[in-house]
């Protein structure tokens, strides 16, 4: 528990902090490290998944000191059939990645739902490895069985905000995360 606390409204909701900044970053860079060592050899691409993971992957990619490049892709949401419900569809992988190792660099995982579908989306483009690096993950919501490579941080299944996370398109720009109250 950390001994600064700091309350904060978004619009109909109110947030307390709930990870500092400093905790962040060393979890970041224990993620950075383990993938500096697993990836030393393999030129991996990480594909980043705006608009969430954009600092997470800033400051992943500051303690990451192997060759690689970096991507930015969307997801896109669309309704799909009453059967699909919502769908999310990649948008603007511009590089080719036959045979090549790809690091997913998400923000968090919920229920999984939408990681398995991007895996699966890029398996289909005959990658060497697809793995997948999250900031955070929310254990007992996941519904789907994923292999989660790198997870700098576990939490409960409260609504978070902060450190690229939003609340209805606020609260990214905070350095710390907030969890609802
Ligand atoms: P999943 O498909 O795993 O259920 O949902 C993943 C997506 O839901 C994340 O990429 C994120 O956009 C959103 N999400 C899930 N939990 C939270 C949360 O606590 N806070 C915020 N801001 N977004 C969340």
């Amino acid at each position: 528990m950390s001994e600064y606390m700091e309350v904060i409204q978004i619009k109909d909701k109110r947030f307390k902090t709930f990870i500092p900044e400093a905790d962040i970053l060393k979890e970041v860079g224990r993620v950075a490290n383990e993938i500096n060592r697993d990836l030393s050899d393999a030129n991996p691409l990480f594909v980043c998944v705006l608009n969430g993971a954009f600092m997470f992957t800033a400051d992943l990619m500051k303690n990451v000191n192997i060759p690689c490049e970096i991507s930015f892709v969307k997801l896109a949401s669309y309704e799909g059939t009453s059967s699909t419900g919502k769908v999310k569809e990649l948008v603007g992988l511009s590089e080719d990645i036959t045979g090549r190792t790809v690091v997913i660099v998400e923000d968090i995982v919920d229920t999984g739902l939408t990681m398995k579908r991007l895996v699966e989306t890029l398996r289909t483009k005959n990658p060497k490895d697809v793995r997948i690096a999250t900031l955070l993950v929310k254990p007992d919501k996941l519904q789907v069985n994923l292999d989660l490579d790198y997870v700098a941080m576990k939490i409960p299944n409260d609504f978070i905000v902060g450190y690229g996370l939003d609340y209805d398109g606020l609260g990214r720009n905070f350095r710390d995360i907030y969890t609802v109250i």
